[in-house]
Parts: C-alpha cells; structure tokens; sequence
C-alpha cells in the first residue's frame, strides 16, 4: 500500500473516473478528502471521454497503472466490451460504473445499488420486506437488482413507460427468482399498507427542492423506511413528506457517500471514514 508517510515514494497510485460532463461530478472531492484523511499517496482523477475515445482511454489507464476507475454517462453499458469480467451484480444489470484492476485484469463493478443497500442497512435489514419503488432507469435497476440480491421479499416498480418497466421486472424475474410486478404510474400512487420501504430512484426532485412525485403522501406510514436517489438537494420534497410522516427517510446523499466507499474498498482495500466523505461531498456541492 502506497503512504504518503513513505517521503521516497514520488509515485501515486492512480484511480479516477471516465465521462462526460465530467466537469460537474463532485465525486473527485470526497474521494481524495478520504485519501488524504488515511494518508494514503493515491490520486482520483477526473477525466472527459467522449464515446469514440472510451476504447482508447481504457487501453491508456491500463497502460498508466491505474488500480481503477468510475464510469459515469454515457459509459456504463459500452465499457464493458473493453473489460476483462464483470463482477455478479453488474453482470446481472448488464452496467459497471466502478472499475476495479485486479492482478493484471480490469473488472467491471456496479457500486450505484451497493452504496445504496449500505445506506438501507445502516437503518434495516433488507431480508424479507417489501418494496415500492418509483422508476426503471439505470439507478433503479442498480438498486433493485442489489436488494433482490439482498433477499428481500417482494417489490413493486412503479413506472411512467410501461416498457422499460417491464424490461426491469422481467430481468428481476427472470435472473433473481424475484416476486416482482410493475405498476404503470399514472395519478397518484397509494402505498399499500405493509410496504416496508419506499424508494424514489427517479430523477424527479434533481435540483429542484419543490418538485413533487405523485404519491399519495397520507399513505406514507410510520415504521417505513423512505428512501431517495437524489443528492443535490438531499432534502427533497420526498424526504420532508417522510419525515414528517414519522417515516426513516433516508437521503440521496448518503447513497453518494456510500457509493464512493465501496470504491474506496474496492481499490485500496481500506474501510475509508464516511463522516470525512460526506462533508467533503457537502462542501464541495455548496450544501
Ligand atoms: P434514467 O434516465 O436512467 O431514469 C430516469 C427514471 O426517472 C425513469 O424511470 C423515468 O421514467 C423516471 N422519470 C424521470 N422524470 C419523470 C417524471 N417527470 N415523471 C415520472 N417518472 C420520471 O436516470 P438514472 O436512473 O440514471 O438516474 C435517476 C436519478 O438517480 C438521477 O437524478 C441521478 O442523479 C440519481 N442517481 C443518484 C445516485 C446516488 O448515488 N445518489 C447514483 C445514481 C443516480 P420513464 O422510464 O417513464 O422515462
């Protein structure tokens, strides 16, 4: 392990992420407050790919030494072809946002649904419950396929396009065995009683501290655990409803944190401090 406490060593050790619009992910800044709060000599380095040039740069990061790297958009599915293997669940969501070089390999990992299931067991113990979840899009397929791997009981995806919902149940069926049913979100949604957790995995309250799902909130019950995917802001329309409500609500930042931990362990092999890498993360979107 590389330290900054060794004063011979001139050489870091290199991870970071690849995408587009990479100028605006705060990711860089909780990462290196971790490496620099444990004294480790790595760097995180935050790279603009275009699609033409993914296959190019990973040759380049393999070449440069990297121990990793994130993908975020536009990469997460086309890395793959330029990987070596894929680890269980991101093999299952067919998307790797978190690159991991192990011996002289590069395997693809899905770290978006692990960060979020670490939130989730910070406050319960996803074995057995039963799940709402409102979107299909690439978050809510990382966090679903986590939690049926997880062993929860049951879950409903609550879609706007009924096809890509169905793409989801049918994958959450299909490979995980899961009891799975799609709703085709059009009013109001009721959560029915006995729901044990309720996601928000849209992009709906990105930015926008006022924007509302359409959920009926009187149907939020205490003893739940209200969850969502949005980080900027963290305290969404959703999360104050839920609290208020007398729910669990747990924030999109957390997932962030947390999402950039398991990074963290999968590169150096250090549990990093979250308490360290959420407020960096805070400073750095302002909040
Ligand atoms: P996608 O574009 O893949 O999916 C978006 C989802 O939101 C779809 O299900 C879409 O429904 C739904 N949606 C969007 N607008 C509306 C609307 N007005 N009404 C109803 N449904 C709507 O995006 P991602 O899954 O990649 O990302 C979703 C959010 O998750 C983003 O805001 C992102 O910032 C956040 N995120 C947070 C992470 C974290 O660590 N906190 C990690 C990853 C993502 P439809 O299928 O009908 O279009």
């Amino acid at each position: 392990m590389a330290l900054m406490s060794d004063p011979q060593n001139f050489l870091h050790e290199l991870v970071g992420s690849m995408s587009q619009g990479a100028a605006g992910n705060p990711t860089v800044a909780m990462i290196e407050a971790a490496f620099a709060h444990h004294g480790l000599h790595w760097r995180y380095i935050n790279m603009e790919v275009t699609p033409e040039d993914l296959g190019a740069a990973v040759r380049g990061a393999r070449a440069l030494g990297f121990r990793g790297f994130n993908c975020s958009l536009p990469h997460k599915v086309t890395v793959i072809s330029h990987l070596d293997g894929l680890g269980e669940s991101a093999a299952v969501m067919g998307a790797v946002n978190c690159v991991v070089r192990r011996g002289d390999q590069l395997i693809g990992e899905n770290t978006d649904g692990k960060g979020f299931l670490k939130s989730l067991t910070s406050v319960a113990d996803p074995r057995g419950k039963s799940v709402v979840m409102f979107g299909a899009g690439g978050a809510a397929r990382a966090i679903a396929v986590e939690l049926g791997m997880a062993g929860i009981q049951q879950i409903t995806v609550v879609n706007r396009s009924e096809s890509r919902g169905a793409e989801l149940v049918e994958l959450l069926r299909g490979k995980l065995k899961l009891n799975a049913e799609l709703v085709v979100w059009s009013g109001d949604f009721s959560v029915p009683a006995g729901s044990d957790v309720v996601i928000n995995a849209t992009s709906i309250g990105l930015y926008d501290a006022e924007a509302r799902l359409n959920l009926e909130v009187s149907s939020l019950q205490p003893g739940m655990v209200v969850a969502d995917v949005i980080g900027n802001p963290p305290r969404t329309r959703l999360i104050r409803d839920a609290a208020e409500r007398g729910c669990t609500a747990l924030d999109g930042l957390g997932m962030l944190v947390n999402q950039g931990i398991v990074g963290v362990q999968y590169w150096t092999g250090i549990e990093p401090d979250a308490a360290v890498m959420r407020r960096a993360l805070g400073q750095a979107l302002g909040l």
